[in-house]
């Protein structure tokens, strides 16, 4: 068992006295030192804006900001960093898809899962698509073989890991259908960039998405790989820094991947999101996967052991978090009880509003998790869940 807490200072702290138990990591996680510092140096020492300046500081910061768009392309198996770019999120990263498609999806149909976060539906309605569903079975598994391909649609945005369930969709099936279909697919990885190997050129999809937030670096940084065959699209934002010659009457835009990169980037947090990969990588992906796994595997056995306790969600292949309910106790109450014994849990919806009405419920308790958690972690989970039980007993 490997215990990393040491790495993260605010896993220190005590809330009303206790251990911090932090199981809310598909909210966000939290940073360690090594990202912390490297913010902090980078102002301190290094900071500028980046390409426009030939003077040092901006060489320095910019020499920085495009290292940390070669680590994110390697980290996701791209072997060209000029398909990353770098966005404010997950969500500004398919809002930003959503608007550069915007022509080709008015009108027609985007298919998702029914396990999407808002952020993977809403931009697809904004850009005045209809969405259609692929089927699920009773756990919430999709049926890719039922998966119905019209001429109608023309994207398919799928999450790789459930932000809710936990489970692991099935997305190189996913991209095989629709490469023998010709549709482009983006891959929502807010959920599966920080626990599980991704290679986008194994996967075969146009466009992924990803947080830097989740993934143990800054907010408001995001990733979004698009892939060669959509480099010319129209980008969705215009301004400075994206632009090869702008008159009155007409612009024309720079190669990838500055075109899709209009004004001042958040340059520290690009930064961040590089030495969150070497921090990652430092310890060994293999290393956190076989840790994460241990402490993921034990958290659902202890839960499925549980009496009176609902379980969402069963696939062979799961990771990050963990959705249940107690019987008879709302959700909330579970959330607010336990954070009294300083363990930190989300409730509620989870941003997955469709999903909810598929489980029949309005909410979930959902336990989530990084590679700082350990399966003491778990059982002081367990030991709270009891606590609530008996105190609605
Ligand atoms: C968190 C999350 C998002 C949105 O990410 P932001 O960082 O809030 O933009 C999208 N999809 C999934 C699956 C998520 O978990």
């Amino acid at each position: 068992m490997i215990d990393l807490k040491n790495d993260f200072p605010i896993l220190s702290k005590k809330i009303y006295g206790k251990r911090l138990v932090y199981l809310d990591n598909a909210a966000t996680s939290h940073k360690p030192s090594s990202v912390i510092d490297t913010i902090s140096d980078f102002y301190r020492s290094d900071y500028s804006n980046i390409h426009r300046g030939v003077h040092y500081l901006s060489e320095i910061s910019s020499d920085k900001y495009e290292n940390a768009r070669k680590k994110v392309s390697k980290f996701i198996g791209t072997s060209d960093p000029s398909e990353i770019t770098f966005t404010a999120g997950t969500t500004d990263s398919i809002n930003q898809v959503a608007c550069s498609l915007k022509s080709i999806l008015k009108g027609n149909e985007v298919l998702i899962s029914g396990m999407e976060h808002h952020s993977n539906i809403v931009p697809w309605q904004l850009a005045g698509a209809k969405i259609k569903t692929i089927p699920m079975d009773d756990e919430c598994n999709l049926l890719v073989d039922s998966i119905e391909i019209t001429d109608k649609i023309k994207l398919i945005a799928i999450s790789h890991a459930s932000n809710v369930l936990g489970s692991v969709n099935p997305i190189k099936e996913i991209t095989e259908i629709a490469k023998e279909n010709d549709i482009p697919v983006l891959v929502d990885a807010a959920q599966s960039i920080q626990h599980l190997p991704l290679d986008v050129e194994e996967i075969g999809c146009d466009f992924l998405a990803a947080s830097g937030h989740k993934m143990y670096a800054a907010t408001g940084i995001g990733i979004l790989y698009t892939s060669e065959r959509f480099s010319d699209i129209m980008p969705a934002r215009g301004g400075g820094g994206m632009i090869d010659k702008v008159t009155l009457e007409s612009t024309t835009y720079l190669s990838p991947p500055l075109r899709y990169e209009a004004g001042t980037p958040n340059i520290a947090g690009a930064i961040s999101v590089g030495a969150a990969i070497d921090y990652m990588q430092d310890i060994g992906l293999d290393k956190i996967r076989r840790h994460e796994h241990k402490v993921y595997s034990h958290a659902r056995k202890r839960l499925l052991e549980t009496d009176g306790l609902k379980v969402y969600g069963n696939n062979e292949d799961m990771c990050g978090s963990i959705s249940f309910n107690l019987d008879n106790i709302h959700h909330y109450d579970t959330g607010l009880i336990l954070d009294k014994m300083g363990i930190a849990v989300r409730t509620g919806h989870h941003c997955a509003q469709p999903l909810m009405g598929s489980l029949g419920t309005e909410g979930t308790v959902r336990a989530s998790f990084a590679l700082y958690n350990t399966k003491e972690d778990v059982d002081m989970l367990m030991e709270g869940i009891e606590k609530v039980r008996m105190m609605y007993s």
